[in-house]
């Protein structure tokens, strides 16, 4: 099995995530990855309605809370991309229903979606108009070359089949001084040295788990060029936790986060705090 990053030799089992899957690591570009992918029935069946569940969001029906967090998180990569770029039109990939890009909305910014599920870019072309919003993926997506200021892609690109291919799309469609930020689960960090084969980014729908080299390696790959990188925090509340533990369960967080959503008040656990739980955040530009 040949590194699908970098197409090294140089690739071990690092562990069995479940009796027929492991995760690779690749000791030249150090990126880890699920051998071998879930297949599209496989695929379909997780990506189902069923998946939001865990979000909180049940049907066309909102949850208040789960909008509020997901905004303060998005007003944090707003204000870091805000850095580079003022203004343009926004490109997010996996929209789904459109939170990233009612932020942006606010944040003057012009908004542009691809999103793989009818279910979530109905309710996002309902908000942004038909014709900003395309269902399928980024390489199947007929927008224009070179027109986007501002490429988004949060806890995407772990979900792709093959990386080089959807982040080189991204590139063809950036603007020459645009930016694409790239959030994503970052091995080298503290919580996944600790827990190991028990970090709750391992999971069967994440085919790929980068680190600031490997990120590093396929930016190169697609003609780009890392400008910024950083943990990135997130938006949380106990509530969110509490949904999210209950529905991927974990040994220790999810009877410790039990507890304290029995304990607490209602209005603290509400209340939203700002977390790094072991992703970061880049930011890539053309390598001129
Ligand atoms: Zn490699």
């Amino acid at each position: 099995m040949d590194c699908s990053i970098c197409e090294s030799k140089n690739v071990e089992i690092k562990f069995n995530i479940t009796s027929d899957r492991q995760i690779l690591c690749c000791l030249s570009c150090g990126v880890e990855f699920l051998f071998p992918q879930l297949n599209e029935e496989e695929l379909t069946k997780l990506y189902s309605e069923n998946y939001y569940h865990a979000w909180g969001i049940k049907g066309e029906e909102e949850n208040e809370t789960t909008k509020k967090m997901k905004m303060a998180t998005f007003q944090l990569r707003l204000n870091l991309i805000k850095q580079f770029v003022k203004k343009g039109r926004v490109l997010d990939v996996g929209c789904a229903t459109g939170y990233f890009l009612e932020a942006a909305k606010e944040n003057g910014f012009e908004p542009f979606g691809v999103e793989l599920s009818e279910y979530s870019s109905n309710i996002s072309k309902k908000k942004f108009g038909a014709e900003t919003i395309f269902c399928g993926t980024l390489e199947q997506c007929n927008f224009s070359a070179k027109s986007f200021d501002v490429i988004a892609m949060s806890d995407l690109i772990e979900h792709v089949r093959i990386p080089s291919q959807t982040l080189s799309k991204a590139a063809n469609l950036l603007k020459e001084d645009g930016v694409i930020m790239i959030m994503t689960p970052d091995t080298k960090t503290l919580f996944n040295n600790l827990m190991g084969k028990r970090w709750t980014h391992y999971k069967l729908e994440h085919f790929f788990y980068f680190s600031f080299s490997s990120m590093h390696y396929l930016a190169k790959q697609c003609g780009l060029k890392v400008v910024h990188y950083e943990r990135s925090k997130k938006a949380l509340t106990i509530n969110y936790l509490h949904t999210q533990l209950n529905t991927y369960k974990h040994w220790l967080f999810t009877p410790l986060i039990n507890s304290l959503h029995a304990m607490l008040p209602k209005k603290f656990v509400e209340r939203i705090f700002y977390f790094s739980i072991g992703e970061m955040v880049v930011l890539l530009k053309a390598d001129k």
